[in-house]
């Protein structure tokens, strides 16, 4: 009863009561209304650093980041300067600007495959523009992608994806006719025998391969070594398109993204990496602004409008606000931040895996750079986590119990155990040390689900 009275008297419950009333769900973005998780989402009023604080006034350490732009922490003093300068000069003009010039060639020196970018507003419009410029270069209709890889809302991208299409637990998604799904295949991720046996039967019909560089939608599931080298060499050979989607995992797994961190390694043992044909971003080139971008040889590029056929537009693209935000965090975030936030996420990782074993939990961590996530029980603590079906047949219902310990305890994770964990410049050990003590307790939480 005392309960009850006290949960109605929290702002961020008549937030969500409000917001229910005037928003569908009371939300503008599904995987926040703590769906999975259950309770009142925490409406935020601002954040610092490695903190946001919610409506209450509450602050909890922030392992969301906004779900990944974040990458220097919340509220960066040089990125907010940069963009009251730019707002100041006004908010966006409908015309070329020199900041978008300065950004795609920022976007260059660090991936010298986006030999040309355009500059969109979500990572959505980036991997949409993706598969209309390889069926337009390539003149097919078949799109391949993998079960739980989330590439945005794009209609032929919603089969089997991640992020809040798993959470939700929902096969696709209603809205999306018959006929443009029959357009994508959908194929188990990290099985390069089933992209060969799709090539066999539907080659000369694929217009691209579409795949998150390293998968963070379904957890944090990592290629396993060769898989995109596979994807490239198989994609090649039957003349269709490989689209990296770097929109989550791009500046900030490293400087040069997942991409980056394959070809270096692969250089070193003395390999050639691989060039996929497209590259897709978002999240951290916009700095928490509305930036994202398609980049890749100008020999394709040059197919979108107004030199191509392929067409391709936006009344706020490469807005000259969230540029400044986006060029600031780049040109900010050098090896020191990749070295820090990898550092901050091996601890994080270490730690929760530490406390979830004292307390007799089943699970595996997994971690692509910065990127970490939890899985729980058995199957996931034998083998690991290679696919979406071994994903989902997870105990997502100790997460449940993990997520609201660990938000008691003053941690924001992310409301969904399909998601990583995401980390930033700003996490210092103020910030880390209060996740090191909440993780004990949850671990206990998660135990006794
Ligand atoms: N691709 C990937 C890999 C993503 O993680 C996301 C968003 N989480 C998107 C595309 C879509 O980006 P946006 O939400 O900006 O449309």
């Amino acid at each position: 009863e005392i309960k009850t009275r006290a949960v109605h008297k929290d702002p961020n419950h008549a937030a969500f009561v409000r917001a229910q009333g005037a928003i569908p769900g009371g939300v503008s973005s599904p995987v926040r209304a703590y769906g999975s998780v259950g309770g009142d989402p925490r409406f935020l009023a601002s954040a610092r650093g490695p903190y946001v604080t919610d409506v209450a006034g509450r602050e909890y350490v922030d392992l969301v980041c906004s779900w990944g732009p974040a990458l220097l922490g919340h509220a960066h003093p040089e990125v907010v300067a940069a963009v009251q300068e730019a707002a100041a000069r006004g908010l966006s003009f409908g015309a070329p600007t020199l900041g978008e010039v300065d950004l795609a060639e920022e976007v260059r020196r660090r991936v010298p495959a986006a030999e040309h970018v355009r500059l969109v507003s979500t990572g959505t419009e980036a991997t949409m523009t993706a598969v209309r410029l390889a069926r337009g270069v390539t003149g097919r209709p078949l799109i391949v992608k993998f079960a739980g890889c989330y590439h945005g809302h794009v209609d032929a991208l919603l089969a089997e994806a991640g992020s809040g299409v798993a959470t939700l637990a929902m096969p696709g998604s209603a809205g999306v006719t018959e006929a443009t799904a029959a357009e994508t295949l959908v194929l188990p991720y990290n099985d390069l025998a089933a992209v060969e046996a799709a090539f066999t039967q539907h080659g000369s019909r694929i217009a691209a391969v579409i795949t998150e560089a390293s998968p963070a939608n379904m957890g944090v599931v990592p290629p396993h070594e060769g898989f995109n080298e596979g994807l490239r060499r198989i994609t090649s050979r039957h003349g269709a398109l490989l689209v990296l989607d770097e929109v989550l995992t791009g500046f900030r797994v490293g400087p040069s993204g997942w991409w980056g961190l394959e070809d270096a390694a692969d250089r070193e043992s003395g390999g050639a990496g691989y060039t996929p044909d497209l590259f897709t971003f978002g999240k951290v080139i916009g700095g928490g602004m509305p930036v994202a971008a398609l980049g890749g040889p100008a020999s394709l590029m040059d197919h979108l409008a107004p030199l191509g056929p392929v067409y391709q537009a936006g009344t706020l693209s490469g807005n000259p606000v969230a540029v400044a935000a986006g060029l600031t965090t780049l040109r900010l975030a050098d090896d020191a931040v990749y070295a820090h936030v990898n550092r901050v996420a091996a601890t994080l990782s270490e730690a929760a895996g530490e406390a979830l074993s004292a307390a007799g939990v089943e699970h595996v961590v997994q971690r692509a750079g910065s990127l970490f996530s939890v899985f729980f029980g058995p199957l996931a603590a034998v083998s690991g986590v290679r696919d979406y079906r071994q994903a989902q047949a997870q105990e997502s219902f100790r997460y449940t119990a993990f997520f609201h310990a660990m938000l008691d305890a003053g941690v924001a994770l992310p409301p969904s155990v399909f998601e990583a964990w995401f980390v930033s410049a700003a996490h210092d050990d103020d910030a880390v040390n209060r996740i090191l003590e909440a993780l004990p307790a949850a671990a206990w939480a998660a135990a006794a689900a």
